[in-house]
């Protein structure tokens, strides 16, 4: 299961992703209400920020061991402290000095997220500490605010952020992912089931021109 927590939220927020091993969304059943007995490691891929997400978590499962951030732009990361509250879990992430990151995640990391091993690739040029998680069996990119769908692409107009390098971290991830991919899921707007390899591309190309 693969679902964002976020989704419908009005506030400055980014996507959030409950990542666990069972997949009740799959049989087309209401996930309302419903509890998931998960196995695999259930997961926060981001947490979002200004709104309780507490509550949405507890919705799907009971509890959740860990959480892993894309990067730590505020919008991606507010809502950690309430949920490290709740669950009393640890965060990782790729620069284990910002306050919030427990344990480091480096480029080159396998990092377990729900049924699924992701192999973690430091992906700057949106921000300095951005990681990209790719599971190369089941085809699954995490893509955090690296490139969005529709060819669209992270903001380098921020601290830390480059052009050259953002492009240079997305030809990495087409390297990594191949035209296999499956789906990838994004910092913010929609997930990518349609064509994802081929909408990274038009990223890429549009990260050059634009
Ligand atoms: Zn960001």
């Amino acid at each position: 299961m693969i679902r964002n927590l976020a989704q419908g939220q009005r506030g400055f927020t980014s996507n959030a992703f409950l990542v666990a091993g069972a997949d009740v969304m799959s049989d087309g059943t209401d996930p309302e209400g419903s509890v998931v007995d998960a196995d695999g490691r259930t997961v926060l891929v981001d947490t979002g920020n200004e709104f309780d997400i507490v509550p949405v978590v507890e919705r799907f499962v009971d509890d959740i061991d860990a959480v892993v951030l894309t990067h730590t732009h505020p919008d991606h990361v507010g809502n950690t402290d309430a949920v490290v509250d709740a669950f009393d879990v640890d965060v990782w992430g790729f620069d284990p000095d910002h306050q919030l990151v427990d344990h480091r995640i480096a480029d080159g990391d396998t990092v377990e997220l729900g049924a699924n091993s992701y192999d973690a690739i430091h992906t700057p040029g949106h921000k300095e500490d951005h990681l990209c998680f790719h599971a190369p069996e089941a085809g699954v990119l995490f893509a955090g605010d690296l490139i969005f769908a529709g060819g669209s692409f992270g903001r380098t107009d921020l601290p830390e952020g480059n052009r050259e390098v953002l492009i240079d971290s997305i030809d990495r991830i087409l390297e990594a992912v191949g035209p296999d991919l499956r789906e990838f899921h994004t910092g913010h707007g929609p997930s990518v089931t349609q064509s994802p390899y081929e909408d990274i591309e038009l990223s890429a190309r549009a990260a050059r021109t634009m």
